[in-house]
């Protein structure tokens, strides 16, 4: 059989906020864990369970640490997506007697609107809280959608499309005072902004390995233990692994892999986003030179590797079409399988839909180099340029 042929390119990669190599230690410390010690860390009758759930062990404590919390706050799940859903349905499963009111942001993750969007079709009253222009949450806005009936607020620390950092300690202070429980999705945050459960007064927090340099497929969720202890309903029944709250074999290699790849970004963590900063600065000065090219999100409020424009006057299909052999990036055109539609991010922003589909998001990350960050802006305005001279031109 002939192989078939691939491409001897490829292009430089910028999309790091959809998902990020993993780093060669991180793939490294997981390694024994696969043929050597493979053990089931359940199993506690002999030495193969016991280096398994010794190496399980560690990588709680290390993640616990990460966040300021206790290793058995620690919940495993799959990623972000699952630990989405625990959080938002285990918790509306389990207070729901005290009330059936779920708060949230119209510019949150898929993983955290279609569970609440599931939770309604069930009988819960949902509010998604609007955004300002710069992609933050109004404090006036949320206080004054909080209601006695009021169980779960939920907003994302930095959002994956345009990386703005919401205000989670303020936002927390408001839900704790009133005795209301305060989920964020840090998917995109963990390991890149410091993150601490107790200052920003955090009660269940998502994590998932594959946003920073770990392997995909696996992820936590945070549960607060103490003042409050977080009452959760558990979404998938079995063994009765991670305290009954998440049946199923833990997998320790993954496991190994994600602690370790959150050490590394956290004991890198200055300098890295330092760095990322200054490319992504220099990135935006250089597009700027185009005319009608504007930001998305806050300009400074935001994560170091992101940064996401529209570009007025131009087509966003035929703006990819034009890149995508140079740069492996994102645009706010969320497509399925029938239809593409504008992002719900960039249309909770006030953009136009063709704002909205003529936009880019470029996510820079710890491979990158400053020669590929000038290759891909040099590109964007070669491909700008290009295609507004062409619409420019009368049709023959
Ligand atoms: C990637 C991402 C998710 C989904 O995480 P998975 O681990 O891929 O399930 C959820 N929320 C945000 C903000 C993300 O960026």
């Amino acid at each position: 059989m002939k192989e078939a042929a691939r491409p001897i390119y490829r292009p430089i990669y910028l999309d790091c906020q959809a998902t990020t190599p993993v780093d060669p230690r991180v793939v490294e410390a997981m390694l024994p864990f696969f043929s050597e010690h493979f053990g089931n860390p359940a199993s506690i009758t002999h030495a193969y369970g016991w280096a398994a759930e010794a190496a399980v062990s560690q990588s709680r404590q290390t993640l616990a640490a990460a966040i300021h919390a206790e290793p058995e706050e620690i919940i495993f799940t799959s990623g972000a997506t699952e630990a989405n859903n625990l959080a938002i349905k285990g918790v509306a499963e389990a207070y729901f007697a005290q009330g059936k009111h779920i708060v949230t942001v119209q510019t949150e993750h898929h993983a955290v609107l279609d569970p609440c969007d599931y939770l309604e079709t069930l009988g819960f009253d949902v509010t998604r809280l609007p955004v300002q222009a710069d992609g933050l949450v109004a404090i006036a806005d949320l206080e004054a959608a909080l209601r006695p009936d009021t169980i779960l607020v939920s907003v994302m620390a930095a959002n994956n499309e345009i990386g703005v950092l919401q205000p989670l300690a303020e936002i927390g202070v408001r839900c704790r005072d009133r005795g209301i429980l305060f989920h964020t999705d840090a998917a995109q945050a963990i390991g890149k902004i410091p993150l601490d459960v107790n200052a920003l007064s955090v009660d269940l927090l998502s994590m998932t390995a594959h946003k920073v340099y770990g392997p995909k497929g696996i992820g936590a969720l945070y549960v607060r233990r103490r003042r409050p202890r977080v009452q959760l309903a558990p979404q998938i029944h079995g063994g009765g692994h991670e305290r009954g709250l998440r049946s199923g074999t833990l997998a320790p290699a993954q496991i190994v892999g994600f602690a370790k790849a959150v050490e590394l970004a956290i004991a890198t963590m200055a300098e890295e986003q330092a760095q990322l900063a200054t490319w992504r600065d220099r990135l935006w000065q250089q597009v700027q030179t185009l005319p009608g090219v504007r930001l998305n999100g806050h300009p400074t409020q935001r994560l170091a590797g992101n940064l996401n424009i529209s570009i007025e006057g131009v087509d966003g299909q035929a703006l990819l079409l034009g890149l995508r052999a140079i740069v492996a990036l994102s645009s706010g055109a969320a497509c399925s399988s029938t239809k593409t539609t504008p992002s719900h991010v960039l249309k909770a922003l006030g953009r136009s839909d063709a704002l909205a589909y003529a936009s880019l998001r470029f996510g820079l990350g710890r491979f990158n180099t400053a020669a590929e960050i000038d290759r891909v802006a040099e590109a964007v305005c070669e491909t700008v340029t290009s295609l507004r001279q062409a619409s420019a031109q009368p049709s023959r």
